[in-house]
């Protein structure tokens, strides 16, 4: 159980808004010394958020204004930036505390009555001041999958991303559903085919802002692809030897890909 308030040895990421701040001088995404960050941004101790640890130290989040990043002195980027330029550990740990500080920020006031809330059990909850209804971090899973159709895999360009990329078809679960019954109801709503031998591959946060990616790999069964205009600009069957661009190596739709290839 971490202590309540961090030390000035303690690290800290730092969030301005949705970006994450680091130092020039330093290398992508490491984490600050607590001290520097309540030197640079004059921070309350007690407004730091428990993410964990990170190298057998405490790590806690901290919220800046936007317009208290130096330029000169920092760089506020998107973490999805980070995606892939730092070691997988590191972005979960900036990807958890992210979470985290969204999460309080949109979590003021209570769900149910509307007062306001205070955080509880070190960090980890937030209880409302009237009702006690307690609320915890949410998560939001999704299923991505890899649907196949013998050697070829099926590559989706998602609506507003000007086909810059082709990915595997992904969407949240809805209340009730098994994996496999959402792996199945996305692919129909998405694409309009049937698939079936739904096969469990692996899973990774997803902080853009609160989502866990369950991977999964299916077979074509039945049907002719019918794009979902308000989701799918555009899908197709890819042989692997003639890809379009496809996701970083570094997400799990980009694991997907890989796994798929590696297997024929
Ligand atoms: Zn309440």
């Amino acid at each position: 159980m971490l202590p309540t308030q961090p030390s000035p040895e303690d690290l800290g990421v730092v969030f301005a808004g949705r970006n994450t701040v680091t130092s020039l001088r330093g290398e992508p995404g490491a984490p600050w010394r607590v001290s520097e960050i309540c030197q640079l941004w004059d921070t309350p101790l007690s407004g730091a958020v428990p993410v964990g640890q990170w190298q057998g130290q405490a790590l806690w989040a901290f919220s800046i204004a936007e317009e208290a990043v130096d330029p000169g002195e920092q760089i506020a980027g998107n973490l999805y930036g980070l995606l892939g330029r730092v070691e997988e550990p590191l972005f979960h740990a900036h990807g958890r505390a992210y979470q985290l500080l969204h999460w309080l920020d949109t979590h003021r006031h209570c769900g149910r009555c509307g007062a306001q809330t205070q955080v509880a059990e070190g960090g980890r909850a937030l209880l409302c001041s009237q009702c006690a209804l307690q609320v915890y971090p949410r998560v939001s899973p999704c299923v991505i999958v890899l649907v196949s159709k013998g050697e070829k895999l099926l590559l989706a360009a998602a609506v507003g991303f000007q086909k810059r990329f082709y990915s595997t078809l992904a969407g949240f679960m809805e209340p009730g559903e098994t994996c496999e019954e959402a792996v199945r109801r996305e692919v129909k709503e998405e694409v309009g085919i049937e698939v079936g031998n739904v096969r469990y591959f692996g899973s990774q946060p997803w902080p853009f802002p609160s989502q866990v990616m369950l991977g999964f790999f299916a077979e074509w069964e039945s049907g002719e692809l019918e794009l979902c205009p308000d989701e799918i600009e555009d899908a197709d069957w890819f042989d692997a030897s003639a890809l379009p661009p496809t996701p970083p190596i570094a997400s799990i739709s980009g694991q997907l890909i890989r796994r798929f290839i590696e297997t024929l």
